[in-house]
């Protein structure tokens, strides 16, 4: 028997060898396999059985080992690796990396836990001599034997108060037995209250909620591919929908997998979750970067045997090895963190959709605000729409209010952080004793130090990006490559001490909350603030508690919080995300607007949403303002189809840096050249030109964009046409296919 192995470290080649008798029970595709080449032994996956033409049999050398009794992926998993590489111009070996966890790929073992029991009576007699000459010894058995069954020895030692010598005296008496059992470690229990689940009785569904689940079960009866779009705004009951869909995946004996874009902000959905399924009997495995090796291994452990059917994750976990696979759920489908920003550069939300195409499974998009290119994919009708147009009960979606900055500004005087209408709404609130959360996309105090005499702006020497300034440490940072000093007195450059700090950071609007709440209870919650671990979820549970009154943060506290007393929600700076080199900039303002809003008034009392900008009359604040999804999807895609950018064609972005910009700009211009006389009529090309962030930790960047109709054909020729380039070694280059980031 002979398998063909791909290595998943150096070697970037099919290799292959004769497996010896031994293994050849275990050994099936997609197993973990220690092999040897050259001198060393590297980890494998065996990805065909079967012989090389070019290889007689007899030169081949043995197989080492199987490292799991089971194969790591599945076959679906096998052929999405090779469409993965292909599509996203990345190695094997690097989509293997990122299918199968480090804890899987190292050497992790199953945790065993000793157990003892009593292994015969003893005689009285016999007893009572132990007890002469052995009292400790006695004391444990006289515990053991008083239990029903085995017993955790470390467990059993701490309560009796002896040391692990007496258990072993016990043992090699013949009165005691030790045992090993398995145990799971289970991510997530502790987090959650100790294991404590969130048991409600399912609601039952409104109209929209009924019409959205029976089509989806449609699908899934029919068991092929399909993917449906479920859109529905904030608090209409998504959540609810994707419940009932796993449910039949688990009803029909098959198994689901569930994303959300990142699990640390989303712990009451994964309790949701939970509370559902293990109440039901079925095991919940929670996919997550922070967890521990061994707790990763049980987990993936679980679903690869079939003893867990649901998993609920980040990104990564469209990778589970779940046989039966009937369905993906990818919450929040619009979000940016899908896509992985180091190779493979996947999006999870694509890579999902493939996915249940290879498997014939159910792939169900959800989002208060679908992305463009899914709204364009269901109006092609590629995807089958669902919408929940109300809030669940009916509840009113919070008013909108805009206000004009420019006008603040000259009544104000000067720089405004906050309004006097979002002052006053604060005020309000605050006597009431409601919640009140406060959005600026931007940590630190300002962003960055002007000069008022000479015009200076102070930037990092190593990238081209200006310093922000932290008030906290009185230091200049760059956000780019973390370098940081003291802020100086006066202008660098001239020495005038008259400086400013110009933009507004978290801890600008920290420090105006102060003055207009002083006794307010508030908290920061940002990458700054939030270093220590485990802070996160403090605060959260903190501000649900009611200890915290004004809640500041960034973006990532936006995301699927439901908090029934906050009744005032503040966009600071929507400008932030509006004036910004990226095509999707408007998108993203609209979805950050919508978002937003959504966490006002969930619970039974109104909620308002006050939006501070510069550009009031911008269509995406306008439509946000309405409330009018379609609105401003009509708008968008006719821009989007005028220009010709995604979703009407594929957007692929080539980075070049390096120490020496004169160099890259020569290879780069050559390299435009030869792939416009290569790829002329299906690609068309942009560049080169500098990056927006020109340098970034002393490297010159520069880029190169190809629009295409099909990614899937162009992609592969663009890497063919690399790999025959003669590049010098000190250009490195990066191609990002469906780039989520311009910027
Ligand atoms: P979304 O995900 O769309 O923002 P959720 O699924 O979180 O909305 O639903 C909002 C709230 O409404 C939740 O507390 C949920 O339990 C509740 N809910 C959902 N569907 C119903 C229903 N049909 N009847 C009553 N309450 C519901
Ligand atoms: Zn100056
Ligand atoms: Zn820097």
């Amino acid at each position: 028997m002979i398998v063909g192995v791909q290595p998943l470290a150096g070697f970037d080649k099919l290799l292959h060898y004769r497996v010896p008798e031994t293994l050849r029970a275990t050994v099936q595709t997609g197993s973990l396999v220690r092999i040897p080449i050259l001198r060393r032994h590297e980890l494998g996956l065996v990805v065909a059985t079967g012989g090389a033409a070019d290889v007689p049999p007899e030169k081949l050398r043995n197989l080492g080992a199987v490292l799991h009794e089971f194969p790591v992926l599945t076959p679906d998993l096998l052929g999405l690796a090779r469409w993965m590489s292909a599509y996203y111009a990345a190695r094997m070996e690097q989509v293997f990396e990122a299918m199968i966890p480090a804890a899987v790929r190292g050497e992790t073992k199953l945790k065993q836990e000793k157990l003892l029991a009593v292994a015969r009576p003893a005689a009285a007699d016999e007893l009572a001599a132990l007890t002469r000459r052995a009292p400790q010894q006695a004391k444990l058995y006289q515990f053991l034997q008083q239990q029903f069954q085995p017993v955790a020895k470390s467990l059993v030692l701490a309560r009796v108060g002896v040391t692990a010598v007496v258990a072993t005296g016990l043992v090699k008496r013949g009165l005691a037995r030790e045992e090993a059992r398995q145990v799971e470690r289970v991510a997530y229990a502790d987090e959650l209250g100790g294991g404590e689940l969130v048991t409600a009785l399912p609601p039952a569904l409104n109209e929209e909620q009924s019409i959205a689940v029976d089509a989806v079960r449609a699908s899934m009866a029919k068991r092929k591919f399909a993917v449906h779009l479920l859109h529905g705004v904030t608090g209409s009951g998504k959540t609810e929908v994707y419940l009932r869909a796993v449910e039949d995946a688990l009803a029909a004996g098959g198994s689901a997998i569930y994303l959300v874009p990142e699990v640390a902000l989303t712990p009451q959905t994964v309790a949701r979750l939970r509370g559902r399924f293990e109440a039901a009997g079925h095991r919940t495995v929670v996919w997550h970067s922070h967890l521990s090796e061994g707790e990763r291994f049980d987990g993936w452990q679980a679903l690869v045997t079939g003893r867990a059917h649901v998993v609920v994750g980040a990104r990564s976990a469209v990778f589970a090895p779940v046989p039966g696979l009937r369905l993906i759920v990818v919450d929040e489908e619009h979000e940016p963190a899908y896509k992985q920003d180091e190779a493979p550069r996947y999006h999870g939300r694509d890579v999902a959709v493939y996915r249940a195409k290879l498997t014939g499974a159910v792939c169900l998009l959800g989002s208060a605000t679908p992305s463009l290119e899914s709204v364009a994919n269901a109006r092609a009708g590629k995807y089958r729409l669902s919408s929940l147009l109300r809030r669940v009960d009916d509840k009113k979606m919070p008013d909108i209010q805009v206000v004009d900055m420019r006008i603040e500004v000259m009544r104000q005087r000067g720089l405004v952080t906050l309004s006097r209408l979002l002052v006053d709404h604060m005020h309000q609130r605050f006597a009431r004793r409601e919640q009140i959360i406060l959005f600026i996309n931007r940590r630190g105090y300002s962003t960055s130090l002007l000069c008022r005499k000479c015009g200076h702006v102070e930037e990092c020497p190593h990238c081209s990006v200006a310093l922000t300034y932290h008030r906290a440490d009185e230091t200049l940072k760059c956000h780019l490559c973390g370098q940081e000093r003291g802020a100086p007195a006066g202008c660098p450059a001239c020495g005038s001490p008259e400086i400013r700090w110009r933009g507004l950071g978290t801890q600008r609007v920290e420090e105006a909350v102060r003055r207009v709440l002083p006794r307010a209870r508030l908290e920061r919650m940002d990458t700054d603030a939030m270093a220590k671990k485990h802070r996160f979820r403090q605060i959260l549970n903190d501000f649900r508690l009611g200890k915290i009154d004004v809640l500041i943060g960034t973006q990532m506290i936006g995301k699927g919080l439901d908090f029934p007393n906050v009744t005032l929600v503040g966009l600071v700076d929507a400008d932030l995300s509006m004036h910004v080199p990226d095509f999707r900039a408007n998108e993203r303002t609209f979805q950050l607007l919508m978002q937003v809003s959504g966490r006002a008034g969930r619970g039974d009392r109104a909620g308002e949403v006050v939006v501070q900008t510069f550009t009031p009359q911008a269509g995406a604040i306008q439509f946000a303002r309405r409330a009018d999804f379609d609105g401003f999807a009509d708008t968008e895609l006719k821009m989007r189809k005028q220009f010709n950018y995604p979703p009407y064609r594929h957007l692929i972005h080539h980075l070049f840096r390096g120490p020496n910009p004169e160099k890259i700009k020569f290879f780069a211009e050559h390299w435009v050249k030869r792939v416009e006389a290569a790829l002329g009529g299906a690609v068309e090309v942009r560049g080169p030109s500098a990056a927006p962030i020109e340098k970034v930790k002393d490297e010159y960047r520069f880029q190169v964009w190809y629009f295409c109709a099909s990614a899937a054909r162009a992609v592969p020729r663009l890497v063919e046409l690399q790999n025959g380039f003669a590049w010098p070694p000190d250009v490195t280059q990066m191609l990002d296919v469906d780039p989520m980031n311009l910027v």
